[in-house]
């Protein structure tokens, strides 16, 4: 059976991106102490609940995990270690801003056991920095990385962006070089995505931001597919490059179907085939977790229909696809008896491939993702 992987959600951040609508909060140092407490006594009530499981990764997101004073990342750590039975093996990620992170603090993170970090770099230009109100500077994300190797991180990341307001194809070319010499062993990037509602949308909608066209925009999407291989970073994700053996083990689980357990407010948990998530205010999560009360906002068990989609589209987001025999025995179902005709249609279309043991998106499918995902959806 797969083991666990555990999300710990840590929702503060020093200040508000002007794209970000996750569930995270600035000037909230306040809350950071109850928020910890909360969070340590959901640790040990899952623990308990859960008998002590078997856990392969444990991904630290938010928010800005950094923000956070060493000695409360430190319980949350010392409370994983005591109530889950976490392998010596395992892959441990902390996401931090480059703006929020100092050498002692990195090797302090480092002692408690983290081995992996992921750096919000996002873009190596200062204007498009400042255009997406980010709080970091270039020379913070480098100053950010040397720190992380003085401090014997050997397993670290970087997420970049494209598709800014302002940013040129050349630009973000640029851009892939400074980040690939940096040697780090993985890379995301993603596209922006106007989120309805946040400062920039709304710039967007009154006129006073352009975004590069859509042929600029694929030119930088087509750089990124073409450069970073050439650099050794192989794409594994529709928007993830590793180093071989270094993909982030944690985010695989997600793709792969394997379940998670969703710890801290707005987390989210998939087991046994049931999808759950948790409240997003901090203060409803704190006060939920000290009275006792569930932290669930909303759980489902998806029906069969629903759950052979995702498991379809989260396999075709890997490179190495779906394998259908795993497929046929999850599910005890024949795919190709149950999806022919959408098969059929994808694969006219060039969507798809197929060597009859695994089916995987094409460079045009990867490209056009959302095409392929709606089809497998039920009516
Ligand atoms: S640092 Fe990340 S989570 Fe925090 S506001 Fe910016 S984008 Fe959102």
């Amino acid at each position: 059976m797969s083991k666990l992987g555990l999300y710990v959600h840590i929702p503060f951040c020093q200040q508000k991106c002007l794209y970000c609508d996750f569930s995270s909060y600035a000037r909230s140092e306040h809350l950071f102490d109850s928020y910890t407490t909360a969070l340590c006594q959901q640790i040990v009530d899952q623990g308990g609940m859960l008998c002590k499981p078997p856990v392969d990764t444990v991904y630290i997101g938010g928010g800005t995990p950094s923000v956070l004073p060493v000695p409360l990342l430190e319980k949350i750590l010392k409370g994983l270690m005591a109530n889950f039975a976490i392998q010596a093996e395992a892959e441990i990620s902390m996401e931090a801003n480059p703006g929020t992170v100092t050498k002692e603090q990195l090797i302090a993170v480092k002692s408690m056991g983290i081995n992996r970090l992921s750096f919000g770099v996002q873009s190596f230009n200062d204007t498009l920095l400042t255009s997406l109100g980010r709080i970091h500077r270039t020379v913070d994300s480098l100053t950010a990385i040397e720190y992380a190797h003085t401090a014997g991180f050997t397993n670290i990341s970087i997420d970049l962006m494209y598709g800014l307001p302002g940013q040129t194809s050349d630009g973000f070319a640029c851009e892939l070089e400074q980040a690939a010499a940096l040697n780090t062993s993985h890379i995301s990037v993603y596209g922006l995505k106007l989120e309805e509602g946040t400062p920039l949308a709304t710039a967007y909608d009154q006129g006073k931001i352009n975004l590069p066209d859509e042929a600029e925009e694929e030119a930088m999407y087509d750089c990124m597919t073409d450069f970073l291989p050439k650099q050794g970073l192989l794409r594994y994700e529709i928007s993830n490059f590793a180093r071989p053996g270094q993909q982030c083990r944690h985010n695989l689980k997600y793709w792969q179907y394997q379940p998670y357990l969703g710890l801290g407010c707005a987390a989210h948990s998939f087991l046994q085939g049931r999808r759950i998530s948790q409240v997003t205010g901090i203060e409803e999560y704190s006060k939920a977790m000290a009275t006792g009360s569930s932290p669930v906002a909303m759980q489902e068990n998806l029906t069969k229909n629903e759950s052979m989609a995702e498991y379809i589209f989260l396999a075709l987001r890997t490179t190495q696809g779906m394998g259908i025999a795993e497929f046929d025995q999850y599910f005890n179902t024949d795919f190709f008896g149950h999806f022919g005709k959408v098969w059929d249609n994808l694969h006219r279309q060039q969507l798809v491939a197929t060597d009859k043991q695994q089916i995987w998106l094409t460079e045009h499918g990867m490209k056009f993702g959302n095409i392929v995902f709606r089809s497998f959806l039920p009516d």
